[in-house]
């Protein structure tokens, strides 16, 4: 009776000692990292130096690619691909797995500093999904670049050290927020009041003297002007570094996890790699919270040249390439929570602690957006999954209904590569501070091994 039955457990308990050290170390690092980068652009950074410490090399075009080689590409510092090359022919196909390192946050507007009430604050515009709500009255830092019109690109990276100050957004006391607290929660909290506060003292001037103070602090500390925020990028988030949740410490908190909660087990699953078969490349891609729009996201031909590269050097063809490839489009699903199981349907929804889940159907059916792995790709994943011991669910976003969301999958297969989601669950995702298990994070790892591995 029990091989007829599919029955699932809680991962934790089938851990041996061995096991679970390997999965807190990996849970280690993936704290340093998701605390360090908190935009794509850090995000990059810190994985072209860990990929460094793991003897990758920056590929030029033309350079000879031999089998065990380890190169990687920066995409104008927001998307990074890497590669191991293989020992069969690049046109037996690559191995993918695919992630994306940008998060919901708040950008400042171009034209962003102003002064009312001799307060100055920050207008922004937000990117990605976000529930306006959850941003007043938390603590923000502000990261990302002032690119100057000289050629010089200045770096801004304020609250994330012990001796910084973080910034704000106000919200209304209760006390006066009656008028406020009967709207909607999507109505409650306007794009437009998500006004930073970062400054109050008056300099010399007699006209706007905060902002002024505000400006002249900016030109010490940086050499800029208020005409240089229109070629700037930067960005507010939270300022929380990541944690370890409960007295168990299972969980992670913190943020950015999606989808830096799959970048990061992809990376270090490649970084493992001696002599793979076949060529094995992940991608972390940028853009994926809005549309994977851009030079720097997921529909970028970027990605194609960077294999088209490889394709070249190793004296393959890319059509031929990326029809025998398989891709792991490793992204972030819905966890059941608890307290809103009302949303998912159980015998379909991923669990904390049940492994990595795999999604057949992402998206909205029925809409534009939606993506679909073949039957045989689900038979062929369960079968490398099982043989690398990779604990795994599989799984839908919610309730048929209930919407859903897209991900890197069918830029992917566009290409004519065999692809389907499989990622960590996350329990309040999006959120500033989201929550996923170390063993999801642990078995997501896993399986981009045994992806790279096949
Ligand atoms: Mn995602
Ligand atoms: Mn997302």
């Amino acid at each position: 009776m029990s091989n007829l039955l599919y029955q699932q457990k809680h991962g934790l308990t089938k851990l041996n000692d061995a096991e679970r050290a390997e999965m807190n170390a990996l849970c280690r690092g993936y704290c340093d990292f998701i605390t360090k980068a908190k935009i794509e652009r850090e995000a990059v950074v810190e994985s072209i130096r860990l990929a460094e410490e793991a003897g990758f090399r920056a590929y030029q075009r033309g350079m000879e690619l031999n089998p065990g080689d380890r190169i990687y590409y920066n995409n104008r510092g927001k998307g990074l691909m890497l590669a191991v090359i293989g020992t069969d022919s690049i046109d037996a196909g690559a191995t993918i797995v695919a992630a994306h390192i940008d998060a919901p946050r708040l950008d400042l507007k171009q034209n962003p500093l102003y002064e009312s009430e001799e307060l100055c604050l920050f207008k922004t515009h937000y990117y990605g999904g976000i529930k306006k709500y959850q941003w007043p009255a938390i603590p923000l830092e502000l990261h990302g670049v002032v690119a100057l019109k000289d050629g010089n690109v200045v770096t801004v990276s304020v609250g994330d050290k012990p001796e910084d100050p973080v910034f704000t957004i106000t919200d209304l006391l209760p006390h006066l927020g009656k008028d406020q607290m009967a709207k909607t929660m999507a109505e409650g909290v306007q794009g437009e009041a998500l006004n930073v506060l970062v400054g109050s003292q008056p300099g010399a001037e007699e006209k706007e003297a905060v902002k002024a103070n505000i400006l002249q602090i900016l030109n010490e500390t940086y050499g800029i002007v208020e005409e240089d925020f229109l070629s700037a990028e930067l960005c507010v988030v939270p300022a929380f570094p990541a944690r370890e949740i409960g007295f168990d410490r299972s969980l992670i908190g913190g943020y950015g996890q999606d989808d830096r909660v799959c970048s990061y087990p992809a990376l270090r699953a490649l970084f493992d790699l001696k002599s793979p078969r076949r060529t094995a490349v992940c991608i972390l891609a940028d853009k994926e919270e809005i549309g994977s729009e851009g030079v720097s996201g997921m529909k970028s031909r970027q990605f194609d040249t960077f294999m088209e590269d490889i394709c070249v050097a190793r004296g393959g063809t890319l059509r031929v390439c990326f029809e025998n490839s398989i891709c792991l489009s490793a992204d972030v699903s819905a966890a059941l929570d608890p307290t809103y199981p009302e949303v998912s349907e159980k015998r379909n929804a991923a669990r904390v602690n049940y492994g990595v889940a795999l999604c057949k159907y992402t998206g909205s059916r029925g809409k534009s957006g939606a993506s679909d792995a073949s039957a045989e790709l689900v038979a062929f994943m369960r079968k490398i999954f099982d043989a690398e011991k990779v604990t795994w669910q599989m799984c839908e976003l919610g309730k048929v209904d209930q919407g859903g969301g897209g991900t890197v999958a069918m830029y992917m297969a566009e290409r004519n590569i065999d692809t389907i989601d499989a990622g960590v669950p996350v329990l309040s995702m999006h959120a500033p501070f989201e929550t996923v298990a170390k063993f999801d994070v642990y078995m997501t790892y896993r399986a981009a091994k045994a992806v790279y591995n096949s």
